[in-house]
């Protein structure tokens, strides 16, 4: 038995999306720049998907630039807009953003930057009214994730846009854990800058898309040829962008059922881990995505419990991908507060589209066991 459940870190590829995309590797592989016919396919097929993804976030056409992913969005949301608007120099964030935007953070102080990194409460929100308090004459830029990829839980974005709004400073959304798997729309969020993902959704790994609304005053950081308005330039991955407007079609069609199916295995999932072992959950019970299950065990080693669940067929993550080569426990799970002999036995699963109810029944059947050989072999106190 083989089992991921590790859809936080990246998806799989659906096959009708590989299939949208193989005719732009060798038959219509022009340079969508070109003039001539050849180019003119692609460059169709581009703004094809450039329509559907606008639509799909309420958004107009000209308000999307693709980008290589979810990381370069980032960069280029939060580094083009201070860059942009130098006669300020300060940036509103929390504690418990992904990398990409943490490190653009910590970059941008030493380019003379400030920032505010806020706290968050127990369960991972930031609170609006801290929002509030931060913002001085000088706040560029407020950046504030829709949901945690670690714990999951989904801010009060539609508050923090309004406030940026009211401010007239720009609002920026890292959305790469929400778009195509909750409801999600540029408008009714303020949101001036979204960033998004296609691997994070079942589309190809290597492509990203920022939107930014018009009249929003942004830098590009990457200068050639000029494409994508001037605000990215490089030749334009055609198969990718194909991909991920295929995958973003594919998801609209199933996102309803998909959160009730996700949410009640999620909750069984958590459910029977709090019944069979001791544990806690990080993150908010219910304003969670659907997908994420995050628990701590008691006095247990989450490394050595994610070695043995792998030795079972289970893919499960310590905090997050990206962060799981850094030492120490993960930022987020400090930021929440969790308690010492909680932290190191955290461990993470993110549920995906191809999840069975057979499978979270198997996962409940060999974690208490692992525990338990973990538990006797290494007794902690
Ligand atoms: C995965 C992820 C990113 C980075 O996206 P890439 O396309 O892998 O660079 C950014 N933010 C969040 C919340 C993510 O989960």
């Amino acid at each position: 038995m083989k089992i991921y459940l590790d859809h936080a870190a990246t998806t799989p590829l659906e096959p009708s999306v590989l299939e949208a995309m193989k005719p732009y590797f060798c038959n219509f592989f022009g340079n969508p720049s070109s003039t001539h016919s050849f180019g003119k396919e692609t460059k169709e097929a581009i703004e094809d998907t450039r329509y559907k993804i606008a639509r799909f976030l309420g958004a107009n056409e000209d308000e999307i630039v693709f980008t290589s992913s979810g990381t370069e969005a980032n960069n280029l949301a939060i580094k083009g807009v201070c860059f942009a608007n130098k006669n300020k120099n300060h940036i509103i964030t929390s504690q418990i953003e992904h990398h990409s935007v943490l490190e653009v953070c910590h970059f941008l102080e030493k380019e003379g930057f400030s920032v505010t990194y806020l706290p968050v409460d127990s369960y991972g929100f930031v609170s609006p009214d801290d929002v509030k308090k931060a913002i001085t004459k000088k706040t560029i830029l407020i950046s504030i994730m829709h949901a945690n990829n670690e714990i999951g839980t989904i801010e009060d974005i539609e508050e923090i846009g309004k406030i940026a709004w009211e401010n007239d400073i720009y609002f920026h959304t890292d959305c790469v854990q929400t778009c195509s798997h909750i409801p999600l729309d540029v408008n009714s969020i303020n949101a001036d800058l979204v960033s998004i993902s296609a691997h994070k959704l079942y589309g190809p790994k290597g492509v990203g898309a920022l939107y930014i609304r018009r009249g929003t005053r942004i830098k590009p950081l990457l200068h050639g040829g000029g494409h994508e308005k001037g605000l990215r330039s490089s030749t334009e991955n055609t198969p990718g962008i194909v991909g991920f407007g295929k995958a973003i079609e594919i998801a609209e069609d199933l996102m309803q059922d998909e959160i009730k199916k996700l949410t009640f295995l999620r909750d069984k999932l958590i459910n029977g881990i709090m019944e069979r072992v001791s544990a806690r959950l990080n993150g908010h019970p219910e304003k969670r995505l659907p997908c994420n299950v995050n628990v701590s065990i008691k006095s247990i080693n989450g490394e050595k419990l994610l070695l043995y669940l792998d030795r079972e067929g289970i893919a499960a993550s310590s905090a997050s991908a990206c962060s799981s080569s850094n030492e120490g426990p993960s930022h987020v799970l400090n930021a929440i507060g969790v308690p010492e002999e909680f932290i190191y036995g955290s461990i993470r699963f993110t549920l995906g589209r191809k999840t069975s109810d057979e499978e979270i029944d198997y996962v409940l059947d060999v974690l208490p066991k692992i525990v338990q050989k973990i538990e006797i072999a290494s007794p902690i106190r």
